[in-house]
């Protein structure tokens, strides 16, 4: 028997309640709507969650009276009264359950006004703690249905890729070429993209966040594009870097710093398993660079965890020592070399922790490759 959304959605909720039992709280008001998006299955844009051992509510407005019932069964749907009505519903639902005292809140994702105002606004003998990281956790491993979303996120972002491949070449621009790969996205079925696509090309590509600008592309660049779909609320994050010119154009340079990249990211990604930290993985690709004589080149970690935002939780990098891979977990691998005045290039890849090891998910060549001369 297949695993059915439903399914999945009753799994995330007994584990959430173990986790609120673990911290000894009466109830977790949830109030992120990413986190609300993946433990109800709600996709509106603005509701309170409230998780006790025994009920599961969902305080939308009226705008998703219909959604609501339609995407979240496993929660009772209270509808507030206009937008500024959820405080007044919340205080309600606790007043009308005075059992509920210790309210764990999202302390990561809520303002200073807010929290005043909760103080203020809920009933006498509820007190308000922090609880961090509850539904973060969870959702670092994906399961069967979480996979095959970010399996079409990333098939969506690599054909949108091989649709606009043709136009990185001498006489386009960065801001031309991105907005053609944004818009071959969406027809390609993305809702979004899942960031704002970074195209960098010449000199600039040494910036390893450049905004895509005017700069028309020219024989001898290096062209780092960066870019996602999202798709079902799942994003992809795939980064590849091409020469423009013929092979006569390439320098042993352009050679070298590529080709110490992209081992880099070989070594890393053959040395992704269960058990391992996230600091070891990254010293493997840092390692590399630097015994290459780049290391003062690559200066941002080695990945993070992808998923339901872009930056979905830890990752690869120096001091993630206490981060420990676990299947189920999908992360990118994305090394990089940035020399100023001279250009700079990434690779990244989405893979996906296995029992035994890793698979990735992407599939685009990542040979070096020049094109357009
Ligand atoms: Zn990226
Ligand atoms: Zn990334």
């Amino acid at each position: 028997m297949s695993v059915t959304t439903q399914d999945a959605l009753a799994v995330r909720l007994d584990a959430l309640r173990k986790a609120i039992a673990a911290k000894d709280l009466d109830a977790l008001l949830l109030t992120n709507i990413t986190n609300i998006g993946y433990m109800t299955g709600f996709s509106g844009s603005s509701a309170y969650g409230l998780v006790t051992a025994e009920e599961a509510i969902l305080i939308t407005d009226g705008r998703y009276a219909i959604r609501v019932r339609e995407e979240a069964p496993n929660f009772t749907p209270i509808i507030a009264a206009g937008s500024g009505g959820y405080i007044g519903s919340l205080q309600e639902t606790l007043t009308a359950r005075p059992a509920i005292q210790k309210l764990g809140f999202e302390a990561d994702h809520m303002t200073v006004s807010q929290h005043e105002r909760f103080v203020k606004d809920l009933p006498e003998g509820v007190s308000l703690v922090p609880a961090s990281g509850l539904v973060e956790v969870l959702r670092l491993t994906k399961d069967a249905i979480e996979v095959a979303k970010t399996r079409r996120a990333i098939d969506v972002a690599q054909s949108a890729f091989l649709s606009v491949k043709h136009l990185l070449r001498p006489g386009v621009s960065e801001r031309e070429f991105a907005a053609e790969l944004d818009f071959a996205m969406r027809k390609n079925g993305a809702q979004k993209t899942a960031f704002e696509s970074i195209v960098a090309s010449g000199p600039q590509s040494a910036h390893p966040h450049h905004s895509p600008n005017g700069r028309i592309f020219e024989v001898g660049d290096f062209i780092t594009i960066d870019w996602g779909a999202e798709v079902d609320g799942y994003c992809s994050d795939i980064t590849r870097t091409v020469f423009i010119g013929s092979d006569a154009d390439v320098t042993p340079k352009h050679r070298e710093v590529y080709a110490t990249v992209l081992e880099a990211q070989r070594m890393a990604i053959a040395a992704i398993a269960p058990g391992k930290n996230g600091q070891e993985i990254d010293a493997i690709a840092r390692d590399h660079i630097a015994a290459r004589g780049y290391g003062e080149a690559f200066a941002h970690s080695l990945g993070h965890s992808l998923g339901r935002t872009v930056h979905d939780g830890p990752g690869f990098s120096t001091r993630s020592q206490d981060f420990i891979l676990k299947p189920g977990m999908i992360m990118t691998v994305e090394p990089g070399v940035y020399l100023e005045g001279w250009g700079g290039l990434r690779i990244e890849e989405d893979v996906l922790v296995t029992e035994d090891g890793c698979e990735t998910l992407t599939s685009l060549p990542n040979e070096f490759e020049a094109l357009g001369g």
